[in-house]
């Protein structure tokens, strides 16, 4: 040891430390107890001086400690850690038991005798904070899976309890006032209270109720030791405080949801027993800003789907009524062609070219009726047993003239003895349709496109193969969303071809995928189920 340190510094050094110093000797009973030992165990120097060590440590462990310590004195190892398989827990003077973690050395005297010395240190803060942080980071995983607002508020209600309170009520903020979204608690009759609180509506908290308070200042409100009476008293609300008094809590805290600057809710948690300190209050803080941002999120989910449905709602309902009076156009020009004064090559033109919009827009409306059935899981699709090629070849009838116009080559590459193929050939060759029609619409004219049938272990697998402009990597995830196209000055679609084709195929079962290369081309693939030995067209 250097001189200048002696042993009445080092004394004082082991004193003032902020670990616990403890020495027992060889029967286990202690000798020395430092300032840092009674701090973290409560005992004072001379309650304990003269106990047997197990006094700090919890039943379950006493019988196997003092032997480790025996066995320990036998191996002549002068120190270790203790605890290092699995982590130890100690006990404090009321009984409560924390977690820690400590190391024993052994010093020996001239006369034989034999000193254990255990250096302690209460981890408990630090456990607790970890748990904390996991939990925290857990209940975003879960938050962000939770579909809705309700649920979020839900699952919010769940993580609470038991974790920082024995119940929890969760208040959606409107206006001036509060309903409640979700609540929990770990008894299930008051549980089964709480649910009641839902039915109670909109609520304007009377003056002097902490969720004023929250209103007004958006800032935490802790009451404690006496919530329940406090509570009841600043009630209103019958099934409030019936709720209140079920729980009976000593402590209730209060929290604000802000989130974009907006208070939408509260976070109340409440303890029948105990009382919320510092950390906890830090805990549900995180808590609660979690909450709001899962909440706020849910909420423009909700927005963002109840658009939708409305829009497919007035789509459905707009383009059944379009089908007549275009149907009635339709037949009048053609009707009109007959007519003497359609004779006349430029009234002529001006009728056909209302024939082709009547047909364009009857074709719109048809894929719009679609995209709705397929939503309602309404699109009929009557398989049976059919020839691929043939389904091909009649499909591509109505796509002749088009790609001769472009001066398309269209290589047809169809394997020999192909099984037939379950389908429902109107839909398949609407199907192949949508996706040579999108080949020949985005190549060049006098380019080629291929369509490849060939059996693989998936069943009947049908390419359409062309050489155009292709879809770049960003994209490509998106080509199946409806209503969605890659630039909006293309307006010969409507953006709805490729998702009734995928609505389509998997229907009948089957896959559809698509994989382009910009400036190189796009190949666009779907498979089939082969038919049946035993099933017959
Ligand atoms: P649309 O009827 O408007 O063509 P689709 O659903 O059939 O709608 O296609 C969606 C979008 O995917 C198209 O607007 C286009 O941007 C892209 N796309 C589809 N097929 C091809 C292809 N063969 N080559 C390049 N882009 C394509």
């Amino acid at each position: 040891m250097p001189d200048h340190i002696t042993h009445d510094i080092l004394a004082e050094i082991v004193e003032v430390a902020a670990d616990a110093v403890i020495c027992i000797d060889a029967t286990q009973r202690i000798t020395f107890f430092n300032a840092g030992a009674q701090a973290i165990f409560g005992y004072t120097r001379n309650e304990i001086i003269g106990q047997r060590i197990e006094t700090l440590i919890p039943q379950r462990f006493r019988a196997n400690h003092a032997r480790q310590v025996e066995e320990f004195g036998r191996s002549g190892v002068k120190s270790r850690r203790m605890g290092e398989r699995k982590e130890i827990a100690a006990l404090r003077k009321g009984g409560q038991e924390f977690a820690a973690e400590a190391a024993i050395s052994q010093v020996h005297h001239d006369d034989g005798s034999t000193i254990y010395a255990v250096v302690l240190r209460d981890i408990s803060a630090r456990k607790r904070f970890e748990q904390r942080e996991s939990f925290l980071a857990e209940a975003g995983e879960k938050l962000a899976a939770a579909f809705g607002s309700t649920e979020t508020l839900t699952q919010v209600a769940r993580l609470a309890v038991p974790t920082i309170a024995d119940g929890c009520i969760l208040e959606n903020r409107t206006g001036n006032g509060f309903h409640v979204g979700a609540t929990a608690h770990v008894n299930a009759v008051v549980e089964a209270l709480l649910d009641e609180l839902s039915d109670a509506g909109l609520r304007s908290p009377p003056q002097g109720h902490p969720l004023i308070e929250i209103l007004e200042r958006r800032a935490a409100v802790l009451i404690q030791p006496n919530a329940a009476a406090t509570l009841v008293e600043k009630s209103r609300v019958p099934s409030y405080r019936a709720a209140v008094r079920a729980m009976n809590p000593r402590a209730a805290l209060f929290l604000p949801l802000v989130a974009r600057e907006q208070l939408i809710g509260a976070l109340c948690l409440f303890r029948a027993n105990g009382t919320f300190d510092s950390e906890d209050l830090t805990f549900a803080e995180d808590l609660a800003r979690l909450t709001a941002l899962a909440l706020d999120n849910a909420r423009l989910h909700d927005t963002v789907r109840a658009s939708l449905r409305a829009r497919d709602e007035m789509v459905g309902v707009v383009s059944h009524d379009l089908r007549n009076p275009v149907a009635a156009v339709k037949m009048l020009s053609m009707s009109l062609l007959k007519e003497p004064a359609a004779q006349d090559p430029d009234a002529r033109e001006k009728i056909d070219l209302v024939c082709q919009a009547a047909d364009q827009m009857d074709a719109l409306i048809r894929d719009l009726l679609d995209v709705n059935r397929l939503d309602a899981g309404r699109l009929a699709i009557a398989a049976h047993p059919v020839d691929p090629a043939t389904l091909l070849l009649e499909s591509l009838q109505t796509l002749r003239p088009l790609v001769e116009a472009r001066g398309i080559d269209l290589d047809l590459q169809i394997e020999t003895d192909l099984p037939k193929v379950m389908a429902d050939p109107e839909r398949i060759q609407q199907t192949l349709s949508n996706l040579v029609g999108n080949a020949i619409k985005f190549s060049p004219n006098g380019s080629k496109i291929a369509v490849v049938i060939r059996r693989d272990a998936e069943g009947v697998v049908i390419s359409v193969v062309d050489n155009g402009k292709g879809i770049a990597p960003d994209q490509l995830p998106r080509v199946f969303d409806r209503y969605w196209q890659s630039s909006r000055t293309d307006r010969q679609g409507a953006g709805l071809g490729l998702a009734i084709a995928k609505g389509i195929v998997e229907t009948h079962g089957g896959r559809i995928w698509i994989e382009s290369k910009p400036g190189e081309g796009t190949t666009a693939s779907f498979t089939l189920r082969e038919a049946d030995d035993q099933q017959s067209d």
